[in-house]
């Protein structure tokens, strides 16, 4: 890839120049352009849905048996696997992430088409039991064409959670990167195809959402939509869904609330607040960014907190030192310097942080540092709102009920964290805390094998899980008659 090529996009198994604007890619870390695309126009969104069809309905793939798209799947993987260190390095400059992160994003992608590859061949239908003459079974079938809409902010990892089970259960994928970062899509379906994925299932649209993910939303020939992405999208796709009867999966925002209760082992306590907001410069829909502290504990917590984020390495995402890299864009960046204006406006107070980095690299990119506010109430609209960068908000409590009703006050709900040396008092708090994911003495790990998704305005459905497959499957049951006889209300004789 070199920056004087226009890179083509997919368009049902076709790689050509798209029929939109032309524009450059950009490395957050300098602002300096990566690649050329044109992105997908209208017409391109057609072709690739109508070819995505023509494919699932005559490539075959649908009916292969299990293991047979498993092998497929098996082979994806090994090559993401392969090329694991240009993809990672890929990803770095497109959404400029620091490289220990990228690399984990795409291994996790890799792990991903893997788990799906195995969920697929394992899968059982069941025989159920049976309350009449005959047997009966609960069976799935593909569904057809599923987009797949993502975010910016985890590439490869997002599009494989949504393109493995999809494959999987045997359907055909357009997906719709942002608009911002869609190298790592390209390659992902240049990777299925090298593995042996028949043409047309998978087709790659970059270019504005509220073009091209909202026409795919709306195409009569597109069976399911999986997004990733903000609140406010995710219900304008649901409304399109609720018209068409058509199923979604939403995985949106949140405003994580994390817990450091008074008998917290604080070595871990620390470690894991720090991880849960300022990794992925709390550019991460699962980011801790409502801190609860104990009240006994505040002071000394926060002392600690502030220290060891105050030494936050921030910085050149290929340096394998750096923990944190700059925000995603310049108007990402401004987005988050008004919440932080705002909190101030509202009564906060700065602990850490709250002006933009500079001088040197720092000029160039879009960085921002760790920023800890306090002073403020849970109601108040920073508190509220998701920031979607590394800004922490602290607040002190007094008793657990006061802790719960806050913690759940939230219009999100999508993860919680809890720091405790009693597990019985953590299993009690986490069960009572909305979310769709409780970490206890630990935060943001992640297995495949274990569903994922929100409560509220954090979404509607699940993803991963050894089930995931399913979401992309329709449920049939099948009745087959064992009778003797003809069924007895039409009064018919059996005549042999
Ligand atoms: P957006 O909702 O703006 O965008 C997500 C995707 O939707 C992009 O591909 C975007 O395209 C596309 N899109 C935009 N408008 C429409 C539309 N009208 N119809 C269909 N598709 C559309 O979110 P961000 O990109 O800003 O991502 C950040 C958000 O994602 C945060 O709120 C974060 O919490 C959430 N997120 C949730 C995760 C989860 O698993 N729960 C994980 C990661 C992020 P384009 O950008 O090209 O215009």
């Amino acid at each position: 890839m070199t920056l004087e090529q226009t890179l083509p996009i997919c368009v049902a198994g076709t790689w050509r120049l798209g029929g939109g604007e032309r524009y450059a890619t950009s490395y957050p870390a300098t602002g300096e352009p990566v690649a050329w695309l044109n992105a997908a126009s209208l017409d391109d969104v057609e072709a690739a849905v109508q070819g995505a069809h023509q494919a699932f309905l005559h490539s075959g793939w649908a009916q292969r048996k299990p293991h047979e798209r498993a092998a497929v799947l098996y082979r994806i993987a090994g090559l993401i696997r392969e090329r694991a260190e240009e993809l990672a390095q890929l990803q770095r400059q497109d959404n400029g992430k620091p490289i220990n992160e990228t690399r984990a994003l795409v291994a996790s992608a890799a792990g991903t088409f893997q788990f799906f590859a195995a969920a697929c061949e394992t899968l059982e239908e069941t025989i159920t039991p049976s309350r009449g003459d005959f047997v009966s079974m609960s069976v799935y079938e593909p569904m057809g064409v599923v987009a797949a809409i993502t975010p910016w902010n985890s590439p490869i990892a997002s599009e494989a959670q949504k393109v493995a089970p999809a494959l999987a259960g045997g359907n055909a994928v357009v997906i719709k990167p942002a608009e911002i970062t869609p190298l790592l899509a390209l390659q992902l379906a240049q990777i299925c195809e090298d593995a042996g994925l028949p043409k047309g299932l998978i087709s790659v649209l970059p270019g504005k959402g509220s073009l091209l993910g909202d026409a795919l939303t709306r195409h009569p020939l597109v069976k399911r939509v999986s997004f990733t992405g903000g609140t406010r999208t995710g219900k304008h796709i649901a409304h399109i869904a609720a018209d068409k009867m058509m199923p979604v999966s939403l995985e949106l925002g949140g405003k994580s609330p994390t817990i450091v209760l008074d008998d917290a082992d604080l070595d871990h306590a620390v470690a894991g607040v720090l991880y849960g907001i300022f990794s992925s410069s709390g550019e991460a829909c699962i980011a801790g960014s409502r801190l609860f502290v104990a009240r006994a504990l505040y002071e000394p917590f926060m002392a600690r907190l502030t220290a060891a984020a105050a030494q936050l390495r921030v910085g050149d995402p290929a340096d394998e030192r750096t923990q944190m890299g700059p925000l995603i864009s310049a108007g990402h960046r401004e987005s988050v310097e008004r919440y932080v204006a705002l909190g101030l406006a509202e009564g906060g107070r700065l602990r850490l942080g709250g002006e933009r980095l500079s001088g040197g690299a720092f000029d160039k990119g879009y960085f921002y540092p760790p920023t800890i506010l306090e002073g403020l109430g849970n109601h108040q609209q920073v508190c509220q709102e998701e920031i979607f960068g590394p800004v922490l908000v602290a607040l002190p409590f007094d008793s657990e009920e006061e802790l719960l009703q806050q913690a759940n006050d939230s219009l999100y709900a999508l993860a919680a964290g809890i720091w405790s040396r009693d597990y019985k008092r953590a299993w009690a708090l986490g069960r009572k805390l909305q979310a769709g994911t409780v970490w206890i003495n630990t935060y943001k790990q992640f297995s495949i094998s274990t569903p994922f998704g929100g409560w509220r305005d954090s979404g509607l459905g699940r993803e991963k899980g050894r089930l995931g497959i399913l979401q992309y499957m329709e449920q049939k049951s099948l009745y087959w008659g064992m009778n003797d006889q003809p069924l007895a209300w039409a009064g018919v004789e059996a005549t042999q």
